[in-house]
C-alpha cells in the first residue's frame, strides 16, 4: 500500500473501496470482503443510505475499527443540522470519522463547513474536505475556512483527469480522491488498447493500469466492486511502476470530458427527495 500524507499530517491510504449504489446489505458484504483481503479505505456518504451497513461490515470483517480509514460525507439537507456529524458517527457505530466530506456545493455549505471544523475540535473528526465544489467555489471556501480542507472528491479518470483543479489544489497542498476512477464500468474506457498493451506488458489488467495511473499520479481511488475478485484485483496494484513516457501517454487520453453531467436541476431533484438517514437498517 502506498500513502498520502495531508496537509494536517494526517496519513490516508491511496486505494480502498467505495459503497455508492449499494444496498445496505452489499455495502456490508462488500466492506466485509474487502478488509480481509487488506484494503483499509472505505468511502460511504449519509446520502448513500448504507452507513449502518458499512459499519456491520467493518465489524463482521474482524479488523479493528483503528485499522480501517473511514471516510463519509454529509448531504447538503444536514448542512445546518447541528447534530448531524453525531448521528452520521452514531450509524457508523464509531467515535470518529477520518475524512469528513461536504457532498455538494449548495444550500448553506458554509454552515456545513462550520461544523465540520467544529467536529475536527471536538476531535470527532481528523481530516475535512469539500465533494463536487468548482474552482471558484473552492476559492471561496479557502477564503472562508477557518481550519483549511485536506481533500477533494471529485470525478476523475484518464479521460477527465482534473488538470486545471490539480495545479490548485497542489497550491493549497491539498489531496485528490477520484469518484469514477474506472470511468464507472464504461467500456471504451477500460478497453482502450493502450491499456491492454500495458497490462500484457505488466501481467495486470486493463482496470488494473488505470488504477496504478491515478496512484502515480497522486490520486487517491476508491472503485466500486460487488465482485471478490475485482476488489482483490483492484488492490493489487503496487507491485510494478508504470514509466514516466507511459504515464505520458495515457496523459494522451485526456478528452477533458465527465461521464456525470450535473446541474442545479439535477441536484435540486436529488434534494426534495426526503432521505431519513436515521431510518436505514
Ligand atoms: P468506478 O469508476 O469505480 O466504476 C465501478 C464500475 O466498474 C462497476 O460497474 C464495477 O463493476 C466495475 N469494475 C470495478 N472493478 C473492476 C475491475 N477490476 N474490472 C472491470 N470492471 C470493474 O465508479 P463508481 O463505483 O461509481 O465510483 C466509485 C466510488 O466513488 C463510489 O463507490 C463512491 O464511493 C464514490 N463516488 C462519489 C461521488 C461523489 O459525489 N462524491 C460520486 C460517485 C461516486
Amino acid at each position: 500500500m502506498e500513502y498520502f500524507e495531508m496537509n494536517n499530517g494526517v496519513r490516508m491510504p491511496m486505494a480502498g473501496i467505495g459503497v455508492f449504489t449499494f444496498t445496505p446489505d452489499e455495502a456490508e458484504a462488500s466492506v466485509a470482503s474487502a478488509l480481509k483481503d487488506g484494503v483499509r479505505l472505505v468511502d460511504t456518504a449519509n446520502a448513500y443510505m448504507n452507513e449502518r451497513g458499512t459499519a456491520r461490515g467493518i465489524e463482521k470483517s474482524g479488523v479493528s475499527r483503528e485499522e480501517v480509514f473511514l471516510v463519509t460525507k454529509l448531504w447538503p439537507s444536514v448542512y445546518e443540522k447541528e447534530t448531524a456529524v453525531d448521528e452520521t458517527l452514531a450509524r457508523l457505530n464509531t467515535d470518529h470519522i477520518d475524512l469528513l466530506f461536504l457532498h455538494q456545493p449548495t444550500r448553506n455549505w458554509k454552515a456545513g463547513y462550520r461544523q465540520i471544523e467544529k467536529a475536527v475540535k471536538e476531535g470527532k473528526v481528523r481530516a475535512i474536505g469539500l465533494s463536487n465544489f468548482s474552482i471558484e467555489t473552492l476559492k471561496e471556501a479557502f477564503e472562508f475556512a477557518k481550519i483549511q480542507p485536506q481533500m477533494v472528491q471529485v470525478e476523475a479518470h484518464p479521460y477527465y483527469p482534473q488538470t486545471e483543479l490539480k495545479a490548485l489544489l497542489a497550491e493549497h497542498g491539498m489531496g485528490l480522491m477520484a469518484w469514477y476512477p474506472l470511468g464507472h464500468g464504461d467500456k471504451s474506457l477500460i478497453q482502450e488498447p493502450l491499456f491492454a498493451q500495458l497490462g500484457a506488458k505488466y501481467g495486470k489488467s486493463n482496470a488494473q493500469i488505470i488504477l496504478r495511473w491515478h496512484i502515480q499520479a497522486g490520486n487517491v481511488i476508491i472503485p466500486g466492486s460487488r465482485n471478490p475478485e475485482h476488489i482483490r484485483e483492484n488492490f493489487d496494484i503496487f507491485d510494478f511502476e508504470l514509466t514516466a513516457d507511459e504515464m505520458e501517454k495515457i496523459a494522451g487520453l485526456d478528452k477533458n470530458t465527465p461521464y456525470y453531467h450535473g446541474s442545479d436541476e439535477l441536484l435540486d431533484r436529488y434534494l426534495a427527495m426526503a432521505m431519513d438517514f436515521n431510518a436505514q437498517p
